[in-house]
């Protein structure tokens, strides 16, 4: 017989996979010795065997909760459904992945008509004990009957106005009795049903709904975004319940052992008098911050402040707590990892290192790389005087501009149309995680620094302020004003959630700098990998940021960029539209000193790291203007000014468009083609290259060019490419009387210089993968199509794991980097490798390079540090 539920005694926290994350916790605090109420779980596996028995509840399970619950009930000395000493439970569920507020949780569970009577005597305390009853009413029809919350809400709104209230609070425990009969007509009219009284079929409904909820849409979008896999099932916790309303000496809150935003070392977080748990979670009421507790409960304070201390030297890492107070008594109810920042992340694994409690890998395996994306973005220009139209709580860093929309659905429609866009709520609710998604940042009026939207922004690095209660936000009017402000739907405005600002507009941001512990902690990555980084770069200015972020050289530069300024498009076209060989030299030598000066300044930037330049790759119809708009021209012209210049220029401008046209251009006349059939062209540029290169050393400096042929798929055309470069660095050599030291290689990024790559090798002294094209012409998907078109849905319906495009497709396209590696080592084993497609700086195909033996990746500058850490990841 499977055992399917733990009690709280029986767990501890290597069980995860089964007990789920609060579970194993739960019980690994109760065997610490810390107050956790008791209870039991429900496993993970007990959820699949739901799963697989057509979505019931066996009675194998059955009778183990029931074992369970009458072991709760002799340990508490409390029975469910006994009306003069009732036990009352919550039911959570559990994943083996935090994902908070994604499924449900019903509170106060074993109330009744009789139990609450009973509550209400042994508490002396009727107006908690109906209450507690209501609440429980319309938690319970929300989350296991399915009748939606505001039906309550509504129908308590109009009572408590009937009755000249303008708060909960003024209600008496006559009136929370009228408010129940009034709930449970509710229920009756839809559900068609009594609601149940009897607490053990209550408790099997929960059960059974907790199970439910990790199919709900939300916990899929959950899952999916954080690749969560979706057989894994959600434990439930079955939990004696302690309460934090039961007056001014009880209370409930949330704390993390460390700042989650910023990663000071002090104790962070909220709690509020009188109230439950929920309260706090969903931000309706705003808290109090923990250190005032100190003068409210000093003892509990301090019980408190030991007990943070003790669970993070447990558990060596930032906890996220959630506590009640019961009558001066306080109980532990869950701990986690806290979810942080990306700046929290590192100052947290840096200092705790310095600490002496963990030690430089556990410390470097601390921060996921691709929250380092947060920290390398743009924030707002301090030099900018800031208007500031209100202020919240600075819930997640970051800047952000856009437009304001005020419902999760618009905000992931404009933002699917390109819009930038930030969502405006009162509050935000799981179900608005799409819209968070979509958004720049999120701003609520009302809730903490533990709302749910302030827990989700963090965790997805975006920018958030909360409890922003300035704002008074309409929704039915789509605008909210500050004062006599009026701010309308789709007007722009800015915020910095590191201060928790709010201005009208856009304002000027600046490029981002490194902090000292994430400069430490990236000192250590460099220690401990084996994997070079380097960056994509075009021009001096990134290549000046890729120096700054660490990188050890360029991996790419892609030539064409350069051809793409305002300036040098005329000679560009004139290079093109040249008839004869000679006007295509006099185009060109316009077009040499100004990439001359480019290369000098990139290779003046790089301090003698190695530089890749990449000769020219698109098709040259892509520097000529549009055919349709050129058509457009020509007819117009015809009829207006027949006998125009202008007429006759643009003429000939459309026939060479139309020679140049093209069905498939991806796969058609460019890379290495353009230089097979125009040599002249990359003559000229391996030319610039060097012209760039003698200036170098002529000013005493240390230069490392490595030139690359892209798009080879037959060592013939890299054997005549080559031979061009080889030729013209002799001339150049010749006219300075200089001596140069350069490498030539070649991309592989065509599946048969993968499959032939011992042959290619012969004449490359690198490859370096170029994986977008790569993945483009394995799969046969167009790189500029296939994501509008049916990639995504081939994501959503799990056809693919991942987008190819991001993630590197290591069962197809990353065998033939292998292949690629090991055929061209078998000719040389001392090729260098690498890779400058875009996966070179996501961490799940950085550890596929390492593994596969790659000499380095090459990235974007700004995703430089990620890939160093990700190196390091991959070498633990
Ligand atoms: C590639 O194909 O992976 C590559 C780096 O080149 P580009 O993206 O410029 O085609
Ligand atoms: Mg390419």
């Amino acid at each position: 017989m499977t055992k399917f539920v733990y009690l709280f005694n029986e767990g501890n926290t290597t069980m995860k996979e089964l007990l789920g994350g609060k579970g194993a916790n739960l019980a690994e605090m109760t065997n610490i010795g810390l107050p956790v109420p008791f209870g039991f779980t429900i496993s993970t596996e007990a959820c699949n065997s739901y799963y697989d028995n057509n979505k019931a509840i066996s009675s194998e399970l059955r009778e183990q909760i029931l074992r369970a619950l009458s072991e709760l009930e002799s340990k508490t000395g409390k029975k469910l459904g006994d009306p003069s000493n009732p036990l009352l439970v919550s039911v959570r569920s559990g994943a083996v992945f935090s994902m908070p507020g994604m499924m449900d949780t019903i509170l106060n569970l074993g109330m009744n008509a009789e139990t609450v009577v009973g509550m209400a005597k042994l508490t002396n305390n009727a107006r908690f004990a109906y209450d507690s009853y209501r609440r429980f009413i319309q938690m319970f029809s929300d989350v296991v009957l399915g009748v939606d919350t505001f039906y309550f809400e509504q129908y308590l709104e109009e009572t408590r106005e009937a009755k000249g209230y303008t708060h909960d609070p003024e209600m008496k425990a006559e009136d929370w009795m009228e408010v129940i009969e009034g709930y449970k007509k509710i229920v009756q009219k839809h559900t068609k049903q009594a609601f149940p009284e009897d607490p053990e079929e209550q408790l099997f409904l929960a059960v059974n709904a907790v199970f439910d909820s990790w199919n709900n849409q939300r916990a899929k979008v959950y899952r999916r975004l954080n690749r969560i896999p979706d057989h894994l099932g959600t434990a439930v916790n079955i939990q004696s319940m302690v309460f934090g309303n039961m007056g001014e000496d009880s209370g409930t809150g949330v704390a993390f052992t460390r700042n989650p935003s910023t990663g000071e070392h002090i104790l962070y977080g909220e709690y509020l008098i009188n109230a439950q748990g929920e309260d706090v979670v969903a931000g309706i009421r705003t808290p109090e911050p923990i250190q005032a507790l100190e003068k409210d409960m000093p003892a509990v304070f301090k019980q408190f402040t030991d007990t943070c201390k003790k669970l993070e030297s447990h558990y060596l890492d930032m906890q996220d707590i959630e506590f009640t107070v019961e009558r001066g008594k306080l109980y532990i109810l869950q701990t986690r990892n806290g979810k942080r920042t990306a700046q929290a992340a590192i100052r947290i694994a840096v200092e705790m290192e310095e600490e002496g409690i963990i030690d430089k890998q556990t410390a470097l395996l601390r921060v996921d790389p691709e929250q380092l994306d947060q920290l390398l973005h743009r924030r707002i220009d301090d030099t900018h005087v800031r208007k500031q139209l209100a202020k919240g709580l600075p819930a997640s860093p970051g800047a952000a501009t856009g437009e304001v929309v005020f419902d999760a659905d618009e905000a992931e429609q404009l933002a699917s149309e390109g819009v930038k866009v930030i969502l405006v709520r009162p509050e935000t609710t799981p179900d608005d995680i799409h819209g968070i998604v979509a958004s720049q940042a999120i701003v609520t009026s009302r809730g903490g620094m533990t709302s749910h939207a302030a827990v989700v922004a963090r965790g997805m690095g975006k920018a958030c302020i909360c409890g922003c209660d300035a704002l008074k936000i309409d929704l039915k009017e789509k605008q909210f004003k500050v004062g006599e402000v009026i701010v309308k739907h789709r007007e722009i405005i800015t915020i910095d959630g590191s201060t928790g600002e709010i201005m009208l507009g856009e304002i000027p941001m600046i490029e981002p700098e490194l902090s000292a512990e994430f400069k430490t902690l990236l000192q250590w990555a460099d220690e401990l990998r084996d994997l070079g980084v380097r960056a994509n770069a075009d021009n001096p200015e990134d290549a000046k940021k890729a120096m700054e972020f660490g990188a050890g050289g360029i991996g790419l530069c892609r030539t064409e960029h350069m051809f793409m300024d305002a300036k040098r498009v005329p000679f560009v076209q004139r290079m093109i539209l040249a008839e004869t060989l000679t006007e295509r030299e006099e185009a060109l030598s316009h077009l040499l000193p100004m990439q001359q000066e480019d290369f000098e300044g990139i290779f003046e930037a790089m301090e003698g790291h190695p530089v890749t330049i990449r000769l020219l790759d698109p098709p040259l119809h892509e520097f000529l203007p549009d055919k349709e708009e050129l058509l457009v021209d020509v007819t117009k012209l015809q009829i207006l000014h027949p006998d125009s210049t202008e007429l006759a220029e643009k003429e000939a401008l459309l026939k060479k468009v139309r020679q140049l046209d093209e069905f498939n251009p991806m796969l058609g006349h460019r890379g290495c083609r353009l230089g097979m059939i125009h040599p002249e062209i990359y003559g000229m540029q391996a030319k610039a290259i060097f012209y760039a290169v003698a200036a170098i050393m002529n000013k005493g400096l240390p230069v490392k060019p490595e030139i690359m042929i892209p798009l080879v798929g037959h060592v013939n055309e890299l054997r005549q490419m080559r031979q061009l470069v080889i030729d013209t660095a002799k001339e150049v050599e010749q006219e300075t009387g200089l001596t140069f030291t350069y490498t030539v290689g070649t991309m592989i990024e065509i599946p048969r210089a993968a499959i032939t790559a011992d042959e290619i090798a012969e004449e490359a002294d690198f490859f370096s993968f170029g994986t977008n094209d790569l993945t483009q012409t394995t799969f046969g998907y167009s790189r500029d199509d296939a994501e509008g078109k049916f990639l995504q849905t081939y994501i959503e319906e799990k056809v693919l794991p991942e987008n190819p495009f991001a993630v590197l497709d290591q069962g197809g396209v990353g065998k033939l980097v292998e292949m690629g590696v090991q055929l061209g080592r078998k000719t040389k084993p001392e090729l260098k490798t690498g890779i400058c497609g875009e996966h070179g700086g996501e961490k799940f195909s950085i550890e596929f390079c390492y593994k596969t033996g790659l000499d380095y990746v090459s990235c974007s500058p700004y995703r430089v540090p990620l890939a160093r850490l990700a190196a390091a990841q991959a070498t633990i």
